[in-house]
């Protein structure tokens, strides 16, 4: 069908009409992207500071993901797991290498590979750890964003994402985080823990950035309760807060080493996504070693899409350029010059209170209350100025471009913030 639609306003009155309402989108439509901008029906330029939640790591459009992906697509997209194909043994072996694991299950959505994970952990629990029949609990922290199926909305504590859904998949207890007391408490109290579900950095939450000492205390706290440390990379992962993966701490090396599994911690499972394709197409992955992959028999989970060759053509790419192209670095310093420059003007302004993050992953917090609509306007007053970011939780901006953002481009971007808040009315 070809359209004569033109017009912002008519599309979004296209979407308003026939889509389910279950995003609040700022009024922007999109048509082009490449790198770090994007461009709107109109032609008008953009900034992107929210790279579709940081899976556009690697830039919009990246020349060598485009030649991948259509390379592949000629030749072959899907097989299902039915049969065996050319792509996918040599992306496990590749994916194992890079991040240092026996094994992966690949999988498509983020929540896809974090229902893996859990399934995985369970399954674990009662074969390997030996929990009675059903009785399997897992660790989980308030305020996680680990995505939307029933069972991990089951422990989500966002009434939103929640409410009126139920009944609730029990099995789920949950623990502030970033304290790391109750989690020990919680260990000495919930009988047959099987493992512990944490994102590394409170992505959705607002950009929450634990302790230093919070997630490898955790990790050993699971060591010493027999159980699974379970971490979700999803938006942390490939990159976005200057290491390969967050739970590598400073580490600068260009894969997921030995040598960090001493420095840092390690989980016994990893769970990928978002960055993993850079954007091209849904791909997410569940890693572990063998002890624990290997309570999956064939038959017991699955996809008909995952580990197709699109994907994995698609995932090697998105890796190798994160790789070759030394992102984790760039989102290092480019982080650092971009706090150092909001923090600033969070010295300057009222409006702003603080600003926090790790690489390219980093919020502001506007002065107001969370049912405020001050981030909200603030946030059309940037894409007015050609930046997109968007609120997370009421008061919170997040800002996260895709890690290929030059220098310049980044002072351009702190120069139209800081322009934006100044001339900005309560
Ligand atoms: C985005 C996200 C998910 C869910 O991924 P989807 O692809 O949207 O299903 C899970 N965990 C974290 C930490 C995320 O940021």
């Amino acid at each position: 069908m070809t359209t004569s639609l033109t017009k912002s306003s008519e599309f979004i009155a296209l979407e308003d009409k026939h889509g389910a309402h279950n995003y609040h989108p700022l009024p922007v439509v999109l048509s082009r992207g490449e790198g770090a901008k994007v461009w709107d029906v109109e032609g008008k330029e953009y900034y992107d500071f929210l790279s579709a939640y940081s899976a556009v790591n690697q830039g919009h459009s990246h020349p060598r993901l485009i030649k991948a992906m259509t390379e592949q697509a000629k030749t072959l997209s899907l097989t299902s797991r039915a049969f065996h194909n050319d792509k996918l043994g040599p992306y496990e072996k590749y994916m194992t290498e890079f991040f240092g694991f026996d094994k992966v299950l690949p999988m498509n959505s983020g929540a896809e590979a974090v229902e893996t994970a859990i399934k995985i952990c369970r399954k674990w629990g009662y074969e390997v750890k030996g929990i009675p029949a059903n009785e399997a609990n897992i660790i989980v922290c308030g305020h996680n964003f680990h995505g939307r199926t029933i069972s991990i909305i089951s422990f989500s504590s966002d009434p939103d994402a929640k409410g009126n859904f139920g009944p609730y998949t029990p099995g789920f207890v949950s623990v502030p985080y970033n304290d790391i007391d109750a989690l020990r408490e919680a260990f000495a109290k919930t009988p047959n823990v099987a493992g512990m579900l944490v994102e590394p950095i409170q992505g959705e939450a607002g950009v929450f950035v634990p302790d230093e000492t919070y997630i490898p205390e955790a990790a050993s706290i699971c060591r010493e309760h027999n159980a699974l440390f379970i971490a979700d990379e999803i938006q942390t992962g490939i990159a976005r807060t200057g290491a390969m993966l967050r739970i590598c701490g400073d580490c600068s090396c260009t894969r997921r080493c030995e040598q960090q599994v001493d420095t840092y911690t390690r989980p016994d499972v990893l769970i990928l996504g978002k960055a993993l394709s850079g954007g091209m197409y849904p791909v997410s992955a569940v890693l572990a070693d063998n002890d624990v992959m290997n309570v999956i028999k064939p038959g017991q989970h699955g996809s008909t899409y995952g580990g197709n060759p699109l994907a994995c053509a698609v995932a090697m790419e998105a890796l190798s350029i994160v790789e070759e192209e030394e992102l984790m670095v760039r989102a290092r310093n480019l982080g650092k010059r971009f706090r150092a420059s909001m923090q600033e003007l969070v010295d300057q302004e009222p409006l702003l209170n603080l600003v926090r993050g790790k690489g390219l992953l980093n919020a502001v917090v506007v002065n107001d209350t969370e049912d405020s609509d001050t981030a909200w306007r603030l946030c059309l007053e940037l894409a007015e100025n050609g930046l997109l970011a968007k609120p997370t939780h009421g008061n919170i901006i997040r800002f996260a471009p895709p890690l290929v953002i030059t220098e310049d481009q980044l002072d351009e971007c702190c120069a139209i913030i800081g322009k934006v808040v100044k001339a900005f009315k309560k």
